[in-house]
């Protein structure tokens, strides 16, 4: 992975603002991860440990969360090392070859990777998003040796195929201790890196498209020429203006 110039980061933005929010995942490992060949296939784990980076690189080393408290209803604010928040948990394990074993069935499964959200239709709800999601990565179910249909298999080992899914490739569902510091309550807040960084991708696009247009309405340079400037540079510039 390699950071992104600022003209690449506003390409990406660019691109990404007709897409899904899975398809912006993609377009941004596909930028800064050149050396993964396929970005499509890899886990959803890997694929938001990749962004974390890119976020630390991005737009620094402190997230920062807002949640509201369950117990009080309270808005907390909590702010995370990035790195710390994915450096728990195991390496990136392949995403085929796994199998569950009960002693009835046998399930081979392959874990989620990006293509699965890229695929999945937009309109579907939750629900029918996750089954439509498990019957994709199921290879294949057995019942005493006889083939079952994904769908038909029951409730309790679709669960527990997809805690073991969550084990193996546990960067997929990132979750923040949260602390109330009202009423004393602790939860933990699921924490979406793809949402999160493009909501912070767009206002830095916005704000850098507006210095751009300040400098060059003042200064006459072009955008190439003001993108290069490193950031603190061009702030000097516009504080020089009278714009900061
Ligand atoms: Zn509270």
């Amino acid at each position: 992975m390699r950071a992104l110039s600022a003209t690449e980061l506003l390409d990406v933005w660019e691109r990404g603002e007709v897409q899904t929010t899975p398809q912006r995942a993609l377009t941004l490992l596909a930028t800064a991860c050149p050396d993964i060949i396929d970005c499509g296939s890899l886990t959803i784990g890997h694929r938001d440990r990749l962004l974390f980076e890119l976020r630390n690189w991005a737009f620094g080393s402190q997230l920062t969360c807002l949640a509201n408290c369950p117990g009080c209803g309270e808005k907390v604010e909590a702010v995370f090392p990035a790195l710390d928040v994915i450096t728990n948990g195991v390496g990136d394990k392949p995403p085929d070859e796994h199998v569950l074993e009960t002693d009835d069935y046998e399930v081979g499964f392959r874990l989620p990777i990006c293509t699965d959200l890229t695929a999945l239709k937009e309109e579907l709800d939750v629900v029918a998003g996750h089954n439509c999601l498990f019957e994709r990565c199921v290879a294949f179910a057995r019942q005493k040796g006889v083939p079952v249909a994904p769908a038909e298999l029951p409730d309790r080992l679709k669960t527990a195929v997809i805690q073991r899914m969550a084990q193996l490739d546990p960067h997929a569902d990132v979750r923040l201790d949260m602390r109330c510091p009202s009423c004393d309550r602790n939860w933990e807040a699921p924490f979406d890196i793809v949402t999160f960084l493009w909501t912070e991708i767009q206002a830095w696009a916005l704000r850098t498209l507006r210095d751009v247009h300040t400098l060059a309405s003042v200064y006459g340079w072009s955008e190439a020429e003001i993108l290069a400037l490193h950031p603190t540079r061009r702030q000097r510039y516009l504080e020089l203006i009278g714009r900061e």
